[in-house]
């Protein structure tokens, strides 16, 4: 399970999270919904420590991440102590991220061969069965430049998927895609979560949120306004702010 525990994080005098504290369990599908600035990227980033808490922290399956306990504090781990901990959560960007210079092929097996995982002839087979998962296996030795938005999307899932993680953090990973494009990438993601994998994705494809996620979680101002199953979120939702916001959304 992803726990994370009453983290607060703030910039200057904006208080980006205000205390939010959530656990993700495992084989969980967890749609995070909310305003723009609301904190959602953020807390993404605070989860795989591209962001460090002011307070609170986060663990994976009990082991703190980013962080090790120092009597009453929270020390910060080495570079590559964190760096070993990322590969254990997926990030799938807006922005898809690729390597400009690196075919698909390359793109997906490069971080299992570099983190030294498997072996450069294993970390191919096993990018080639994950290229073929998300229908893309006559791009294999295409360059990302070559690729529609949609397909360097799947190949940036099929990338997260290489290292085995235990969890798969994805930001808004179809709101820079053409309208026609959504569908695809969604049901790559789809696939992803019948499979097992933890899955926190931040997306305001409320169909999506209705038909895959577990739980929908609606943030605003930094805090957790509610939580729930997405019957519960979605159609009756408790709070003003929750109707406001997909009053404008749905
Ligand atoms: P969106 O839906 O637009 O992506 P969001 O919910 O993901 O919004 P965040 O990106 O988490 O929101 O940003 C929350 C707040 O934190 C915003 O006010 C933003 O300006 C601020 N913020 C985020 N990152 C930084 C940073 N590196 N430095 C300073 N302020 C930041
Ligand atoms: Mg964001």
């Amino acid at each position: 399970a992803v726990e994370v525990h009453d983290v607060h994080k703030w910039y200057g005098a904006n208080r980006v999270l205000r205390g939010v504290s959530l656990t993700v369990r495992p084989s969980e599908v967890m749609v995070i919904l909310g305003p723009s600035g609301s904190g959602k990227s953020t807390l993404l980033r605070v989860i795989n420590h591209l962001e460090k808490p002011e307070v609170g922290y986060v663990s994976l399956d009990g082991e703190l991440i980013g962080v090790r306990r120092q009597g009453e504090r929270l020390k910060e781990l080495s570079e590559r102590a964190i760096l070993g901990q990322r590969t254990r959560i997926g990030f799938v960007f807006q922005n898809f991220n690729l390597f400009p210079h690196m075919t698909v092929l390359a793109n997906v097996a490069a971080a299992p061969a570099a983190t030294g995982l498997l072996r450069k002839a294993e970390a191919e087979e096993l990018a080639r069965t994950l290229i073929a998962r998300v229908g893309l296996a006559d791009k294999t030795d295409a360059y990302p430049r070559q690729l529609s938005g949609g397909q360097q999307q799947r190949v940036a899932i099929a990338r997260a998927l290489a290292l085995r993680p235990e969890v798969i953090l994805l930001d808004e990973p179809t709101s820079a895609l053409d309208p026609e494009l959504v569908g695809e990438v969604l049901s790559v993601i789809k696939d992803v979560a019948r499979g097992g994998t933890t899955l926190v994705v931040v997306t305001h494809e409320i169909g999506f949120a209705r038909e895959v996620a577990d739980r929908v979680v609606f943030m605003d101002g930094g805090l957790i306004v509610e939580q729930g199953s997405p019957a519960e979120v979605l159609d009756n939702p408790r709070h003003q702010r929750t109707r406001e916001f997909l009053s404008k959304v749905l």
